[in-house]
């Protein structure tokens, strides 16, 4: 049985506004689970729901089969790790994190024993007679995670806690938490606004938009299998490329070339004579020249970034414009012509008017 299951979860604010429509997800005992989206599409709604720190308008919330909704966030058995570290600025980190003990009363020695065990779980051994102030940004945030993970808890729940962190800090707390994760087994419940996390940290991903789910998956599913455009552009760095077209004798054009769909689809693509379709692919899924079983097009190079382990191709089709990912050795010269080709296995095909996916 899940252990936390959300039925047709709704919020509807005091003002009227509808944050959250019909969520729906089952989540197993030691999941990590990461909640992902732009901002405003109602993650951290559905997170302090979860918390007890928010009323469900309607719905159901069941903790290993019993329904929830009524308890507070004590009775839930959940701790929350916010993205403003909120630690006392004038304890030590050893009386920051024993301090949900001590207002369970429980006893000193096991207090003592519980502090230097998150510590070490955290790597804050060395750090415990310090001020908050003397630490760094990803410190106090082990610090904030140590706060929460001390007490026994069986959810753990985060909402967008690297965000305070510059983008090194955050690569290596990234790790650190997944870390902490298998070494805890919490069921975790993370909420972020970045693909890269959802996709380094989560065994599954839930994809928001408007308040509504789009897609629960592995990362794996997500990248692979994308259910709709917003999904297949949110998901992957740089984001998949995307052009509209309207079918035309089976075929489209992409920046002058005409392409034969019906190779991707075969006979099915007749169903969408005459209407909007997106053809999408990936910057990585391409392949420099000419291969067979495969779009073959020719484009201009506007632009080139090296990265190192790869470079970023700014290519432009005619009217359409398009970003490749290419080996740093084959990088090409700006201004120059280049023919790519993308494996008709790699192509995806949406429907213009519904978004979703067309298999
Ligand atoms: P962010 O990443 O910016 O925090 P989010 O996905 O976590 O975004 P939420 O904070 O869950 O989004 O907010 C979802 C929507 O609900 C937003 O449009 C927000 O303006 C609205 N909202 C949040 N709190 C309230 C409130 N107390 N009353 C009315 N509307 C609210």
């Amino acid at each position: 049985m899940a252990y936390l299951t959300l039925k047709n979860v709704n919020k509807i604010y005091p003002n009227g506004f509808h944050a959250v429509h019909n969520f729906n997800l089952e989540m197993d005992r030691g999941e990590f689970i990461v909640f992902v989206g732009p901002s405003g599409c109602g993650k951290s709604t559905t997170l302090r729901m979860i918390a007890g720190l928010e009323d469900i308008s309607n719905g159901d919330f069941l903790i290993d089969g019993k329904r929830a909704n009524e308890q507070g966030p004590r009775e839930r058995g959940v701790a929350m790790v916010f993205q403003s570290y909120a630690l006392y600025p004038q304890m030590t980190v050893y009386d920051n994190i024993a301090f949900g003990l001590e207002l369970q009363g429980a006893d000193e020695d096991y207090i003592d024993e519980k502090v230097r065990n998150t510590a070490r779980i955290l790597g804050l051994t060395e750090y415990l007679d310090r001020l908050p102030r003397a630490l760094s940004g990803g410190q106090r945030q082990r610090v904030a995670i140590g706060r929460a993970l001390i007490r026994k808890v069986g959810i753990f729940l985060m909402d967008e806690p690297l965000s305070n962190l510059d983008a090194k800090q955050r690569v290596t707390m990234r790790s650190e938490i997944t870390q902490i994760h298998r070494e805890t087994g919490a069921t975790t419940i993370y909420v972020t606004h970045d693909q890269t996390e959802a996709m380094t940290m989560a065994d599954r991903i839930v994809v928001m938009k408007d308040g509504y789910v789009q897609q629960v998956g592995t990362p794996r599913e997500l990248y692979f299998d994308p259910v709709n455009v917003f999904v297949a552009g949110f998901i992957g760095e740089p984001p998949m490329n995307f052009v509209r077209d309207t079918v035309s004798g089976g075929k489209i054009k992409i920046g002058g070339t005409v392409i034969d769909l019906s190779k991707k689809l075969g006979s099915k693509i007749s169903e969408y004579e005459g209407k909007e379709i997106v053809f999408g692919y990936r910057p990585e899924a391409i392949v420099l020249g000419e291969k067979e079983n495969a779009y073959v097009l020719p484009a201009d190079v506007e632009l080139t970034e090296m990265l190192g382990d790869t470079t970023n191709v700014y290519i432009k089709m005619a009217d359409v414009q398009s970003i490749l990912k290419v080996d740093p050795h084959d990088t090409p010269e700006v201004d120059t012509g280049i023919t790519f080709s993308i494996p008709y296995e790699n192509v995806y095909l949406f429907d213009g008017k519904t978004e979703m996916v067309i298999k």
